[in-house]
Formats: C-alpha cells, sequence, structure tokens
C-alpha cells in the first residue's frame, strides 16, 4: 500500500529527501517516472488517481513501495513532525507487488 500525505501537512519538506524512490513532491511541481513528467491532469500509468497535491507535498503511488527493500518502516512516516504521513487504504498492494515495483525503479535509475 502506498502511503500519502494528509492536509495536516505543514510542508516542512523532511520527508522528500529521506524517501530512497523519490516518490515524494512539492505541492504543485510535476512528478517524474521514466523520463516522462506528470502534472495535475495527467494520470499515472498505474490509473492511481487523487494523490497530485497543488497544496501540500504528496506521494506518487506508483513510485511507493512504503519504502520495502530499503528500510523496516516508511522513512517519511517516521521524519514527519506532524504524523500526516499514513497507509493509503485506496491504495493497497502486496508486498510482492511492492518489491516487483522496487525492482522496476531500480532498473530505471529512478
Ligand atoms: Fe518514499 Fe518510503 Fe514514504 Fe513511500 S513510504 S513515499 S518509498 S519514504
Amino acid at each position: 500500500m502506498a502511503i500519502y500525505i494528509t492536509e495536516e501537512c505543514i510542508n516542512c519538506g523532511a520527508c522528500e529527501p529521506e524517501c530512497p524512490n523519490t516518490a515524494i513532491y512539492e505541492g504543485g511541481v510535476e512528478w517524474e517516472l521514466a523520463g516522462k513528467s506528470y502534472g495535475a491532469d495527467d494520470g499515472a500509468p498505474s490509473d492511481a488517481t487523487g494523490f497530485y497535491s497543488d497544496e501540500f507535498f504528496y506521494i506518487v503511488p506508483d513510485k511507493c513501495t512504503e519504502c520495502k527493500g530499503f528500510h523496516d518502516e516508511p522513512q517519511c512516516a517516521a521524519v514527519c513532525p506532524v504524523d500526516c504521513c499514513l497507509p493509503d487504504e485506496k491504495h493497497v498492494e502486496t508486498e510482492e507487488v511492492l518489491l516487483k515495483r522496487k525492482d522496476y525503479l531500480d532498473e530505471l535509475g529512478r
């Protein structure tokens, strides 16, 4: 399951450099995957929706592995001072899927 950032986010930016998958972006900033940029109106390759934010840092489900393969726990949640990085019930995934995503991102070089 991907992690998502709630509206409680204070935009401190502590999470972004901790993400091993470059899955976290500042609000309003386009995200990138496999050499392509995606904005507010672009669909994600996985068809995930509702994660982009103009106002707060956001996490791209297509790039989040819940830190599987890197750490024992989501690093964004571990450093967030207001505990606004939570499991996203809309994007529930198995460990197998998350590790396959890590392999895919490894191949891309992130
Ligand atoms: Fe990045 Fe890990 Fe947070 Fe997912 S759980 S956004 S991979 S730091």
